[in-house]
């Protein structure tokens, strides 16, 4: 239960200026740069925080590097890793209350959402790959009996982590949960609307007993930080969840440098099919409306195009635009926002510019459309729903990353399937329909990550999370994502 005390004594709570966390020591940035953190609850600055260089991600590197050599965490036996990692988990939920309002402050996402998705889900994260730490085995390989071959898996040394203001602790612990736990050491690089949960989860690894070094943090740009990041020899591997062009510059320096390995998790263009032999079309209508208005849409696996059979289109966009109007949008540390802030007024100008162009273009808004709230200064919008649109339009292809639902009618499963398909990404999807066969077919069918029957968004840590085709590759989640920082290397001895 949300204690509502404790939410408004933490609402205007001072928040210290932020400082990099460089070999276990806060530091300003080397040029004393600092870059003003402004709240999306009112558009007023919370704090300041570091304006990284270069200098300060080669430093934060350089930690990061003598950490992997000198065996302070990947030498340690792998239950005394886990007992670290263990003690991490304890202490992000001990103070569970004030990292979910201290980021909900940073980056406007509805209370009762952000204490799940954020330190709960990242502690529940860290636990896990804790818990796998001493259960990864080699292998003995099946030679002739004159050699031995054996299959080590090795950590594959310093992590550059790079990762988003949407949901910051829970991306960012799907990356630092298998990345740490399989003795790798990090350099993390959070974004500049949404840094200061992220840094606060770092002084705690020191606190639970994690040596200095081994998990950095560089505040700053990403055209700065990041970049350096991307482009040193120092690093063996880039994890990223953002946009397709920062996924694609990466990559580039990748190329540049040292060929280090790049994982990708970008956005997506999700297809919400809704047959006419749906179960219920009432649950269809609240789930859907809440796969895309939640967190004011800035869900990378957002339910962004619905796609309703022809025959129940408008009854059901009636319903879903009657439900999504109930849809409380306001201030996020009030329990009873179902949608919070939009993260920037960047963000929330960009919303709007692609509700203006749909418009335009003579497609319907049948709800919302506008900013609200203005006069509090923070950064609102109404859940939109946009009808008529064609699977060509720039509405039905480009990623929003806000609460704004473009709705496609189609006749024939052929049909929805080639809309479905029919754009550059494949992250997420669902089917709607009472045909056990048909849901089978679709799930095959359907190029995504994953595909979800009768719900939308429904996921644990058991199941991946990664894309196809420009949403990305390499997987978040499960022990499948120990692939990306473990690797493999075979001893052959002659025996
Ligand atoms: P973004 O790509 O602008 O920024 C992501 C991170 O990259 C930030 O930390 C930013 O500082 C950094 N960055 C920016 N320029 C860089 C550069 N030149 N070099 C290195 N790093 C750089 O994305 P965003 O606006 O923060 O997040 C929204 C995007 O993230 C959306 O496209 C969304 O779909 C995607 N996303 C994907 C997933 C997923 O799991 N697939 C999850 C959440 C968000």
């Amino acid at each position: 239960m949300l204690d509502k005390s404790r939410i408004e004594a933490l609402r205007n709570a001072p928040v210290a200026p932020a400082l990099h966390l460089i070999d276990g020591v806060a530091r300003p940035a080397s040029d004393g740069g600092i870059m003003e953190v402004l709240s999306p609850l009112d558009g007023k600055p919370l704090t300041t925080m570091a304006r990284g260089t270069a200098a300060d991600a080669h430093a934060a590197i350089a930690a990061a590097r003598r950490a992997f050599e000198d065996g302070c965490w990947s030498g340690l036996a792998p239950a005394a890793r886990k007992a670290v990692l263990l003690r991490w988990a304890t202490l992000i939920e001990r103070d569970a209350l004030e990292l979910a309002v201290l980021g909900v402050r940073n980056n406007g996402t509805e209370i009762g959402m952000a204490l799940k998705a954020e330190p709960l889900s990242a502690a529940a994260t860290i636990r896990y790959y804790a818990e796998a730490t001493d259960k990864i085995y080699g292998e003995i390989a099946p030679t002739g009996d004159d050699v031995l071959g054996l299959v080590h898996r090795a950590p594959v040394g310093v992590v550059g982590a790079i990762v988003p203001w949407n949901f910051p602790l829970m991306i960012g612990t799907w990356k630092l949960g298998p990345a740490l736990a399989a003795g790798n050491t990090v350099v993390l690089k959070p974004a500049e609307t949404a840094s200061l949960t992220l840094l606060r989860l770092a002084e705690l690894a020191l606190e639970a007993g994690m040596p200095p070094g081994v998990f950095n943090v560089v505040l700053g740009e990403g055209a700065v930080v990041g970049e350096a990041m991307s482009l040193s020899p120092e690093i063996d591997v880039i994890v990223f969840t953002g946009s397709g062009g920062v996924g694609r510059r990466l990559l580039e320096n990748a190329a540049r440098s040292n060929l280090k390995r790049v994982y990708l998790e970008l956005g997506g263009k999700s297809p919400n099919i809704v047959f006419a032999d749906a179960p219920s079309l009432d649950e269809a209508v609240k789930v859907s409306a809440n796969g895309i208005f939640r967190n004011a849409g800035q869900v990378c696996v957002a339910g962004s195009r619905l796609l309703v059979e022809r025959s129940i289109h408008d009854a059901f966009v009636e319903k879903l635009a009657a439900f999504s109007a109930t849809m409380k949008v306001g201030d996020p540390l009030d329990p009873a926002s179902a949608a919070g802030a939009v993260n920037s007024l960047r963000q929330l100008e960009q919303n709007l510019r692609f509700v203006d162009e749909a418009r335009a273009q003579g497609r319907k808004v049948v709800l919302g459309g506008r900013r609200i709230l203005e006069e509090t200064g923070g950064y609102f919008m109404e859940p939109t729903i946009i009808t008529g649109v064609g699977p060509d339009d720039p509405i039905a292809q480009r990623e929003v990353f806000g609460p704004v639902l473009a709705v496609i009618p189609f006749d024939t499963e052929e049909e929805v399937l080639r809309i479905a398909n029919g754009t550059d990404y494949g992250l997420a999807a669902a089917v709607w329909t009472g045909s056990l066969s048909r849901a089978h077919r679709m799930v095959r069918a359907i190029r995504a990550g994953v595909v979800h029957v009768n719900t939308y968004g429904g996921s644990d840590l058991t199941v991946p999370l990664g894309g196809v085709k420009q949403s990305g590759n390499g997987h978040d989640k499960s022990l499948h994502a120990f692939d990306k920082y473990l690797d493999l290397k075979t001893a052959w001895i002659k025996l």
